[in-house]
Formats: C-alpha cells, structure tokens, sequence
C-alpha cells in the first residue's frame, strides 16, 4: 500500500509544527529533569526518559547545551554531583571524564587540544 501525503503542503506543514512543539517539549523536559535531580533523582530519571522518547518519536534533536546531560552509555539522564563523577585528565589534551554512576560508562570530552 502506498502512504500518500497531501500535496497542497498541508501535512507538511502540520507536521513541522508538531516537530517544533516536540523540540520546545524536550528542551523544556530535560531541563526540569536537571532541576529536579537534585532533589527526587527519580522523578528526574522519569522526565528524561520521557524526554527521549518524544526525541526518538518526533526525529527531534536535544539543545546543544543539554547535550551533556545524557549519558552516551545508558541514554539516562547524567547529572555531576547526582550520579555522575567529573574528571579533568591533563595529558597532551585537556580530557573531562564524565562517569556515570548508573551504568560506569566513561563520557569524555576534549575540553582544549595543543
Ligand atoms: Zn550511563
């Protein structure tokens, strides 16, 4: 069976907007999950799930500042200080570990290069 989508630009339209709902919906969910952790950690963990869930469901992408509160390893929500331990190594680049207290995965990130 074929899917067809209106031509008249309708749907396109509708589902850009429901796209850029979605992208507020997130920003806003992740950012209350953050608030939050520090005082109902599960609560947090609910929101930021829900929040990628809306992420996966819409094809949204995650503000590029909130980045860093998802862990690579268990796509949970990674807050330093909550469950999460920060680490700066200094070798011939400026490395910030990130460990996750949940799942141990290392999140690195190169903070300067020579
Ligand atoms: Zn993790």
């Amino acid at each position: 069976m074929v899917k067809s989508f209106p031509a008249t630009g309708d749907g396109v339209k509708t589902r850009r907007a429901a796209k850029e709902e979605a992208s507020t919906l997130v920003k806003l969910l992740t950012e209350s999950a953050v608030a939050l952790s520090h005082t109902d950690v599960d609560m947090a963990k609910q929101q930021a799930a829900l929040a990628r869930r809306v992420k996966l469901r819409f094809n949204v992408r995650l503000d590029p500042s909130l980045r860093g509160f998802t862990c690579r390893g268990c796509k949970g929500l990674l807050v330093p200080g909550v469950n999460a331990r920060v680490r700066l190594g200094h070798g011939k680049t400026t490395i910030l570990r990130v460990t996750c207290a949940d799942c141990g995965h290392v999140n690195r990130k190169i903070v300067k290069r020579p």
